[in-house]
């Protein structure tokens, strides 16, 4: 069996029309949802490019591979999917958009080809660095990095099995669409929370400057909004042309999908293929007002995922809660390679062949990179059950790279999604909840000793029965 990872870099799951996205349509994604499986709740554990990343390959979380924020690049030799493929057997490639550092010690290991963007990278005539050093590739990202894996898997011979990550940059941040991309004008719907006032959130929420309105800048939106618009009306102006813009790449990213399923269908490849598509972190589009990711918010924190191997896969959607570190031992149990026991995650492989699998109780979050000083979200962590979501903003960078250096009195929040799906209700004071926030927080304290990550000073020990 063949694996086949296209990640993209902010995609949210609203903004892909399997999951009902009423902004835009991506048939070539929802056709890898209709023949195989659409994740309904699969989450990232820290909703943050290199972080998440890290997670994906190693199959821990990023207090264990040290990735926690966006400049603390990895180590990479240790172990991941890939080491344990290619020590099985696999040929291995990454192609486009690494994030995790560069320079020794730091560039893809364990990969037989791997040709990679440069930190962030550029959408136009992008860098590439490889094992030959660095060179300018003219084009378009997203179709560039579509080429070169496809040019990868053409020029292998034999029968061996292969493993390729296809990671774009698109559709993130500053949000460049394909050259003559039109602007339809066409008035984007916005999200119900656009106006949201956090009247019952922490000031930790309230502090991020992640604002369509307010955060936006020259370079996101290529053209200044017209100075005659009221505050409200630029907000809703800004909100027009990322959206625009965003989707745009969007639908760039879901053409180049269709190239690699025709490209696998033409090889007679596809029904023995583990075909992933996915995003590393959810994004706000306009939702509570923001852009971006980060907080442990719903937008930010579902990851979209759909896959799809029609010869072992039947088609159909799941419900359970899974996340970002789950993805490297379901993979290798897919392809019957043994995880390295370091790895903290649980393969969900036996729930798509309808195996033996239990759910787990709920998921661990933690956002370390705080107060950065372009987006001031706060640090924090977090366990979300199917039913609830406990938040506690811890408020401290702890000198950590790519943290701000202020701190902030800690916070909590909890909402109930069953009652209150948009998170607009904080009920951590509620009397009604006293009992359900007990139970939670000592849930994610367990959970933190299980995980090996060790809660903030400022957190009290929880009272157990
Ligand atoms: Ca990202």
């Amino acid at each position: 069996m063949n694996i086949v990872m296209i990640l993209t870099d902010d995609h949210a799951a609203h903004a892909i029309s399997a999951y009902g996205s009423v902004v835009n349509e991506t048939p070539r994604i929802d056709e890898i949802a209709r023949l195989g499986r659409r994740f309904d709740n699969c989450f990232a554990t820290n909703s943050l490019c290199s972080p998440s990343r890290a997670s994906i390959l190693t199959g821990t979380y990023s207090h264990v591979n040290g990735v926690t924020t966006l400049v603390t690049p990895i180590d990479a030799a240790q172990p991941s999917f890939v080491s344990a493929l290619r020590a099985a057997g696999y040929r291995t490639a990454m192609v486009g958009k690494w994030h995790m550092g560069d320079g020794p010690g730091h560039d893809p290991q364990h990969f037989d080809y791997w040709d990679v963007l440069i930190d962030q990278g550029e959408y136009i005539d992008p860098v590439f660095l490889s094992a030959s050093g660095r060179r300018v590739v003219p084009g378009y990202a997203t179709d560039i990095i579509t080429d070169l894996a496809l040019n990868w898997i053409s020029s292998l011979s034999g029968d061996d099995p292969y493993c390729v990550l296809i990671y774009h940059k698109a559709p993130h941040r500053p949000w460049v669409p394909p050259p003559g991309s039109p602007h339809s004008g066409s008035p984007i719907p916005l999200p119900a929370t656009f106006d949201d006032d956090y009247a019952t959130r922490t000031s930790s929420a309230r502090r991020a400057a992640m604002r369509i309105a307010e955060h936006l800048t020259l370079e996101d939106l290529k053209v200044a909004p017209p100075p005659e618009l009221s505050y409200a009306d630029s907000a809703l102006w800004k909100y027009q042309r990322f959206m625009e813009d965003y989707l745009a790449c969007v639908a760039s990213v879901d053409d180049n999908v269709g190239r690699v399923t025709d490209f696998l269908r033409a090889r007679g490849e596809f029904d023995d293929t583990l075909l992933m598509y996915a995003s590393d972190q959810g994004f706000f589009l306009g939702d509570h007002g923001w852009f971006d990711k980060r907080f442990m918010y719903e937008e930010s924190l579902r990851m979209p995922l759909v896959l799809s191997c029609p010869l072992r896969i039947a088609p159909g959607v799941v419900d359970d809660m899974v996340t970002n570190v789950d993805w490297a031992q379901t993979i290798l149990e897919a392809a019957g390679v043994p995880a390295h026991p370091r790895m903290q995650g649980r393969s969900f492989w036996p729930l798509l062949t309808d195996s033996s699998y239990v759910a787990a109780d709920g998921i661990y979050y933690r956002y370390w990179e705080h107060d950065d000083v372009f987006h001031k979200a706060p640090a924090h962590y977090g366990y979300r059950t199917s039913r609830y979501k406990l938040i506690y903003f811890y408020n401290d960078g702890m000198g950590i790279p790519g943290c701000g250096w202020g701190t902030y009195p800690p916070e909590w929040e909890l909402y109930d999604l069953l009652l209150d799906p948009a998170e607009l209700r904080n009920v951590y004071d509620d009397p009604a909840y006293a009992v359900v926030r007990d139970e939670l927080t000592v849930a994610m304290w367990n959970e933190q000793a299980r995980l090996g990550d060790k809660p903030h000073p400022s957190q009290p020990r929880p009272v157990t029965s």
